[in-house]
Formats: C-alpha cells, sequence, structure tokens
C-alpha cells in the first residue's frame, strides 16, 4: 500500500494520442483490487470487440455499396447499347413494303431499317426474347 509520505513508483508519461489501449487499462486498473480489475478488463476487451465488429460491418456496408453505384453503372451502359442496336434496327419507312407486303401472309406490314428483312428481323426478335425496350420506335 502506498503511504501519503511514500511517492508511487514512476509511470512512464502518455498523451491522449500515444497511450495504448493496455497502458490506458494499467493505469486505470493498478489502485483496484484485482477482481475488480479482472471485470474492468473483461468489459474493455467487450468495448474493444464490438468497436471492431462495427468497423467490419461499416467496411463490408461500403464495399456493398461501391458494387451497387458499379453495378448501377454498368447497366446504364448497357442499356444504352441495347437501345443504340434498337435504334439501328427500326421499322424502315418503306411504302412499297406496306403495298406489296412480305410473303409471310401479310405477317409483317415493315421491313428493318437495316436488315431490309422483315420487320422485327432477327436482331430485334433476340433482343425480344431477353429485353424490355425503353424507348418505342
Ligand atoms: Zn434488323
Ligand atoms: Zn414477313
Amino acid at each position: 500500500m502506498w503511504g501519503p509520505d511514500q511517492p508511487e513508483p514512476a509511470q512512464p508519461r502518455h498523451t491522449a494520442d500515444s497511450i495504448t489501449d493496455d497502458a490506458l487499462t494499467a493505469a486505470r486498473t493498478r489502485h483496484l483490487p484485482d477482481d475488480i480489475a479482472i471485470h474492468y478488463q473483461n468489459a474493455v476487451n467487450a468495448v474493444v470487440a464490438a468497436e471492431q465488429r462495427a468497423e467490419r460491418a461499416e467496411a463490408r456496408r461500403a464495399a456493398l455499396k461501391r458494387a451497387h453505384v458499379a453495378l448501377a453503372e454498368q447497366a446504364g451502359r448497357n442499356q444504352a447499347a441495347l437501345d443504340a442496336v434498337r435504334k439501328l434496327h427500326r421499322p424502315a419507312k418503306d411504302w412499297s413494303w406496306k403495298t406489296f407486303g412480305c410473303n409471310h401472309d401479310g405477317a409483317h406490314a415493315q421491313s428493318c431499317g437495316r436488315c431490309k428483312t422483315c420487320h422485327p428481323c432477327d436482331t430485334v426478335r433476340a433482343l425480344d426474347a431477353h429485353t424490355t425496350p425503353t424507348e418505342t420506335t
């Protein structure tokens, strides 16, 4: 036990920035009975573990957000490419096709402006099988 006329042994000097968690715990518990100090240490450990879990959760959340943004950007580029292809394969404004039609029992009233075959052409039918147009032709 340290009396008032007995100086305490010198403790290493710390600043708030330089002190480690272990040194802080040692400084706070050195006057406590051992069983209380153990409870204190357990509580500190629990807080540190909770903080580490929170940091990992935050890192995962940030990574998911970055992935979400990247996917949304990629989806936008994909849609722009699909729209460009559909635009190329719009129905042609071809009066002769309307007049004479195709040989498919008149099922096709228009020709593809790109392929010069019945509209919808193979390209448009392939797009229709997998996507929904976002602009009308
Ligand atoms: Zn076409
Ligand atoms: Zn046809």
